[in-house]
């Protein structure tokens, strides 16, 4: 039986601490915040997306960065396997479009109830708990920590990412890693929106569209996004953003274009432009664009084309007809970076996996060591494959812990 501390009180390090109790370890969590799950609490809205129930191979196609590293933890401990140990808990669970799996009742804090008196009730907690450091001497971890010093036999990194760090995520499990030898990928934001450089951004603020095509050239490779977004004070959000954001956020060179009408061909759009001209010959080009688009967008579309939307439907020649159409289906953001890294929904970067054993989560440098969750280099879209990397961590290291 060790003595482990498990260091955070989020997703991975819940679900880590309950199961090793079950192995009768003697497990502590050590946790800053006065409480459990601050991060799990606002996850989808209050209502904790906590997977996604698809199979292993379609669920790693949704991991960014580590997606090899965990497929044995993915496969070892799915989503299934997931639905099956919450409703085990008592909780029960639902599952919404685009295989989204919430708790029947909507909340949040239900998760993190089943979790933390349910499945940890042999837990011993210790909140209000800072690590400020852990060295290792005699074989024995030494936590220095805000209510004095520990020593443990066993250490689990479970402190989460950077971001929202009101939750009490602040990077602080990276600081430990490079401190104990290990290398740590530069932390930059994922699942965040998107800083526009163009001049028009603040006036669309809270404007919305949907099914629209974010089309991306990053570093000369060409992808698109379909789907909805929005306009914020800065940029852009919304999911095909924040998708977006993950693909591109170590890209040098990034150029972002958006089709408002992916429906429709070139051609088939020339021709809806030109039904649409014939009823309205009479009528300003500004009747014709909101038809096409949404007012405030349609405004800002005329002025970014350099066409008088003031300017009778009959007066508009071919050339800048064709302007139109083109600039519909490839209208062009000047993009400006990411939103700090604060806002990201998750974290890119982290420990480097190749100095993690993927079937244990034990440090290949470091002895007694191991990383959960989102402080390692792996990173998920969205639609609950974020939350499952946490508790795929959390049971493969539980399952193989000696
Ligand atoms: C707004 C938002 C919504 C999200 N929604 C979803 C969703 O619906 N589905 C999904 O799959 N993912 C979602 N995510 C991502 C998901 O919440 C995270 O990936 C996940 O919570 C990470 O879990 P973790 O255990 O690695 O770390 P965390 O949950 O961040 O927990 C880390 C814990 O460690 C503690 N800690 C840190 N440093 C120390 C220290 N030095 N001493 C003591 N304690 C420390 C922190 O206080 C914290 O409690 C969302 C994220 C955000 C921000």
């Amino acid at each position: 039986m060790s003595r482990i501390a498990v260091i955070g009180a989020g997703a991975s390090g819940l679900m880590v601490s309950g199961l090793l109790a079950e192995k009768k370890h003697d497990v502590y969590v050590l946790e800053k915040n006065e409480k459990a799950g601050k991060k799990l609490y606002i996850t989808g809205k209050g209502r904790c997306n906590l997977t996604n129930l698809c199979l292993p191979d379609e669920f790693l196609k949704n991991v960014v960065r580590g997606g090899k590293f965990m497929t044995s933890a993915i496969y070892s401990f799915s989503s299934e396997d997931c639905i099956n140990f919450f409703e085990g808990l008592g909780l029960k669970t639902k599952v919404e479009r685009g295989n989204r799996v919430f708790p029947e009742s909507d909340k949040a804090s239900d998760v993190i109830k089943v979790l933390k008196e349910n499945h940890c009730k042999d837990v011993k907690f210790m909140f209000n708990c800072d690590v400020l450091s852990i060295t290792k001497q005699n074989e024995k971890f030494l936590l220095n920590t805000s209510n004095g010093k520990l020593e443990f036999d066993k250490i689990i990194i479970a402190t989460g990412g950077k971001s929202y760090k009101a939750t009490g995520s602040d990077g602080a499990g990276y600081k430990f890693a490079k401190i104990l030898g290990h290398t740590v990928e530069m932390p930059v934001p994922a699942l965040c929106p998107l800083i526009l450089k163009d001049s028009f951004v603040g006036n669309l603020q809270g404007v919305s569209l949907k099914n629209v095509q974010l089309n991306v050239v990053a570093n000369g490779k060409k992808f698109g996004l379909f789907g909805e977004m929005l306009f914020t004070d800065k940029g852009i959000s919304g999911p095909i953003v924040l998708s977006v954001s993950s693909l591109i956020n170590r890209a040098k060179d990034v150029k972002l274009s958006l089709d408002f009408k992916p429906a429709l061909s070139q051609e088939q759009l020339e021709q809806r432009i030109l039904r649409d001209f014939e009823n309205a010959k009479n009528k300003n080009l500004k009747f014709v664009l909101n038809g096409l688009l949404p007012k405030a967008v349609a405004s800002v579309f005329a002025v970014a084309v350099k066409i008088d939307e003031n300017k009778k439907v009959h007066d508009i020649t071919k050339s800048e007809r064709k302007t139109l159409a083109y600039n519909l289906k490839n209208f062009k953001l000047e993009f400006g970076g990411l939103y700090g890294i604060d806002t990201g929904i998750v974290t890119s970067g982290g420990v480097n996996v190749k100095e993690i054993n993927p079937k244990t989560f034990e440090s290949k440098i470091v002895n007694g060591l191991y990383f959960l969750g989102e402080v390692l280099d792996v990173d998920a879209l969205t639609g609950g494959f974020n939350l499952q990397c946490c508790w795929s961590t959390a049971y493969a290291c539980a399952e193989n812990f000696e």
